[in-house]
């Protein structure tokens, strides 16, 4: 073992059905913590799940030095357990640290602290046929010092809790022309909590008018789709599955990717490539069939009913034998080990 964890497990409790509980409430039973110190990541250790005492002046609280990933542990019809892509997902988690000017987390440090603490909770991954566990890796600066700069001390946490549907109807979404998600050289691409906070208002007017979430737009000619809320946003025209390519402004989703690689495998033609929203309307308003929808990893795939563009409301494909549904059945398939996983996608534990 490259890494030693110090294992403080507690009494094992009965694990009870999880699938009443809304999603992002119920920890498990573990949580994994390393500090990053005099230049280096140490203390790894398995603790059971509690609260943490952080100074006032830690510097996360105040110039939002923190990244997250959000990855998932899946049962296999066979009874074991793996996580899903952790490799790519330790690739942006990288990625979004140095953006951050946040020491990036060892590799071997990751996956061991990964492996160790799903083993340990492995009873917390629902047997559910819409089931899975949220892992939840993320770093903030903990040193306490109110001036701004890169802290020097930080804190790396793993927590997970059980998932299931993530939403249970097909979404709204208001093409937004005003307000920004990412702008070109800015943080777009990384998962740091800044992002999210700064989605929030513009995604609370768009519910006070009736929509579940904003379809962003680029930040110069708002002409651009972007994301679909926090999600990679993707289409099907004319049996085609669309999506923009990746820039500073748009997150490396792991479900876009292997939504891509599975329609490829399938022998569907794919084209990444800019998508002007009035093209999807177009396509719309000519009566063509269009699925719309949003690709991530909480969700997998939230199909989009309605895209409204200045109150105007358009109605995207929901039928059955949708492109999206088999697409996404062929992933779950993959995670489950009923399919053959040809690229290497599940990490079995
Ligand atoms: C996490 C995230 C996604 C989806 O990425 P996955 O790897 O598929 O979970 C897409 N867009 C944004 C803004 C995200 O934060």
């Amino acid at each position: 073992m490259e890494y030693s964890i110090a294992i403080q497990p507690q009494v094992k409790r009965e694990v009870k059905d999880t699938s009443s509980i809304p999603f992002g409430q119920q920890p498990t039973e573990h949580m994994f913590i390393a500090e990053y110190k005099d230049g280096q990541w140490q203390n790894s250790r398995i603790v059971p799940f509690a609260n943490l005492t952080l100074s006032p002046f830690a510097l996360c609280l105040h110039y939002g030095q923190t990244v997250f990933e959000g990855m998932k542990a899946f049962l296999m019809n066979d009874g074991r357990v793996n996580i899903f892509r952790p490799d790519k997902h330790y690739e942006r988690f990288a990625l979004s640290l140095e953006r951050m000017c946040i020491p990036v987390v060892p590799k071997g440090l990751f996956t061991e602290a990964l492996h160790q603490l799903i083993q340990l909770d492995s009873a917390w991954v629902p047997n559910h046929p819409h089931g899975s566990l949220y892992i939840r890796p993320f770093v903030f600066a903990s040193e306490s010092k109110l001036g701004v700069k890169a802290a020097d001390e930080y804190i790396f946490m793993i927590v997970c809790t059980p998932a299931y549907q993530y939403y249970t109807k097909p979404l709204k979404v208001k093409v937004e022309e005003k307000f920004v998600r990412a702008a070109d050289g800015g943080t777009g691409a990384t998962k740091c909590g800044g992002n999210y906070g700064g989605a929030l208002y513009p995604t609370k007017l768009a519910r006070e008018a009736g929509y579940d979430q904003v379809l962003w737009t680029d930040s110069k000619t708002h002409e651009l789709i972007e994301e679909s809320g926090t999600m990679n946003g993707m289409f099907v025209v004319n049996d085609t599955l669309l999506t923009p390519p990746l820039s500073g402004t748009i997150l490396d989703g792991i479900t876009r990717d292997s939504m891509l690689a599975i329609a490829n495998d399938m022998g569907i033609k794919t084209d990444v490539r800019p998508i002007r929203y009035k093209e999807i309307i177009e396509a719309l308003e000519n009566g063509k069939k269009v699925e719309a929808f949003g690709a991530g990893t909480a969700a997998v795939i939230a199909p989009i009913e309605i895209i409204a563009v200045n109150g105007k409301e358009y109605k995207c494909y929901l039928g059955e034998d949708a492109l999206m549904y088999k697409l996404q059945k062929v992933l779950l398939n993959i995670r489950k080990g009923g399919a053959v996983d040809k690229h290497n996608w599940n990490y079995i534990i």
